[in-house]
């Protein structure tokens, strides 16, 4: 049997808006406790029309794009849901093992064990209320982590961090 080389990895996990209004905080963080990653870093933010857009720049040219800005800025819930719970988790594979536990981006779609599977749906305006954020891969989740957080409130460094043997 060969080692495997597992690369430790961070990633920005956000409970949305619709997961704090459905009081789903406990349950999320629950599930995600499963992976037996670490919390490197954890904080509730009122999310900005900037932040929203540069989060989601990848999603720019798409027609759901302000419902989506609406939607992660909480602007459909107001007061006191308008924000969300950021937090960076750090572990073996993390990104792929939290995308699984996370599920599909379509709620309909996802497993049913997963968390917006369990959780989410789909608004009479078609967005998908997924009650995550999850990053999708290593890239992604280093410009995320960045973008969301300042490097003193992580307790440990900014991704990349080394690799272990296992
Ligand atoms: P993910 O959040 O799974 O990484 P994306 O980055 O593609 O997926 O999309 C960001 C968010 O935009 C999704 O989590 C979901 O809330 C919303 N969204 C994505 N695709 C659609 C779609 N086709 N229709 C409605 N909402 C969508």
């Amino acid at each position: 049997k060969g080692r495997k080389i597992m690369g430790i990895e961070q990633l920005l996990i956000l409970i949305k808006p619709d997961g704090i209004k459905k009081s789903l905080t406990g349950n999320i963080l629950t599930k995600l406790s499963e992976s037996r990653m670490v919390i490197i870093g954890a904080k509730a933010v009122k999310v900005s029309r900037d932040l929203a857009e540069v989060h989601y720049c990848h999603l720019k040219d798409k027609p759901f794009f302000n419902e989506l800005l609406d939607y992660i800025q909480g602007k459909i819930y107001g007061e006191p849901w308008d924000r969300v719970l950021a937090f960076v988790y750090q572990g073996e594979d993390a990104v792929l093992r939290m995308r699984k536990i996370a599920g599909a981006t379509n709620p309909e779609e996802a497993d049913q064990v997963s968390i917006r599977g369990s959780y989410g749906r789909i608004t009479t305006k078609g967005v998908y209320e997924n009650v995550i954020h999850c990053s999708l891969d290593t890239s992604e989740a280093a410009r995320e982590i960045k973008l969301w957080f300042k490097p003193g409130e992580i307790v440990k460094e900014i991704y990349p961090v080394k690799k272990i043997i296992v």
